[in-house]
């Protein structure tokens, strides 16, 4: 794990980069950031968390680290010694936490611990559209007050110009750096259902509603239909292995 803190006393900003090691984007971002050596108006702590996985371009090394919390300093996997590292790091801090997907192209905010804390983080990301993912258990944001930002396709160059925008916006929001910055006022959905299964192809697009009977996914000659209307979320034909994605609600504005 690499760890960079910047800027003068105790700090209560982390950005966390690469839980998931083939998702590079969140650590282009931070070295861009810290390449130019700016003047931070608050102490920050910059980590890149699986450094093994990023550099064998996996996921993982023996299991998912965002499934590892809260770990074990004496684990016998090396993302549960990593993940009780990790959450020693950021501890007491606010987190933003860089992720990319397979399955849709612009940033948009992940928040499970909503409340006032956590609505500032999403909306300090300027991504238009935050997902209460509370459904989901167990990931970093769980464990802390932070946001995860899925910054677009994995190993695009978009989902890299996507991160640093957002995590120079994130910054310069919450005070830490002073650049051209703007809160968003995001659209909030809410997960309420999984949708499992292997070898699923998705004919849908993520966060455009799908009405009660339409077809979302097809498998040889077998098809899904929606049994309620639900938007799509982090739903892709090869993004997960044993489930499609998500189904949502879209509640309104954060
Ligand atoms: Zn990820």
């Amino acid at each position: 794990m690499r760890v960079e803190t910047v800027g003068d006393g105790t700090p209560e900003l982390a950005v966390v980069a690469c839980l998931h090691g083939n998702e590079p984007c969140g650590k282009t971002a931070i070295e861009r950031v810290l390449a130019e050596n700016p003047a931070f108006e608050r102490p920050v702590r910059f980590i890149i968390a699986n450094e093994e996985a990023v550099k064998e371009h996996v996921r993982s090394i023996d299991e998912d680290l965002n499934r590892s919390f809260p770990g074990d300093p004496d684990g016998s996997t090396h993302e549960s010694r990593l993940a009780a590292e990790l959450l020693s790091q950021v501890h007491g801090c606010d987190v933003l936490d860089l992720h990319s997907t397979r399955s849709h192209p612009e940033p948009f905010a992940l928040v499970s611990r909503l409340n006032e804390r956590t609505k500032r983080l999403a909306r300090a990301t300027g991504a238009a559209r935050v997902v209460d993912v509370s459904y989901i258990a167990g990931g970093l944001i769980d464990q802390s007050n932070g946001v995860a930002v899925e910054c677009g396709f994995r190993g695009t160059r978009r989902a890299e110009r996507n991160a640093e925008r957002v995590l120079r916006n994130f910054l310069g929001v919450m005070g830490a750096l002073d650049t051209l910055s703007e809160e968003g006022d995001p659209e909030l959905y809410r997960i309420f259902d999984v949708v499992e299964g292997s070898g699923y192809e998705f004919i849908g697009e993520n966060f455009v509603r799908v009405e009660t009977g339409e077809t979302f996914a097809r498998r040889d000659g077998e098809v899904l239909r929606a049994e309620r209307p639900f938007y799509p979320i982090l739903m892709s034909t090869d993004g997960y292995e044993d489930i499609l994605g998500f189904q949502a609600e879209r509640v309104g504005k954060l």
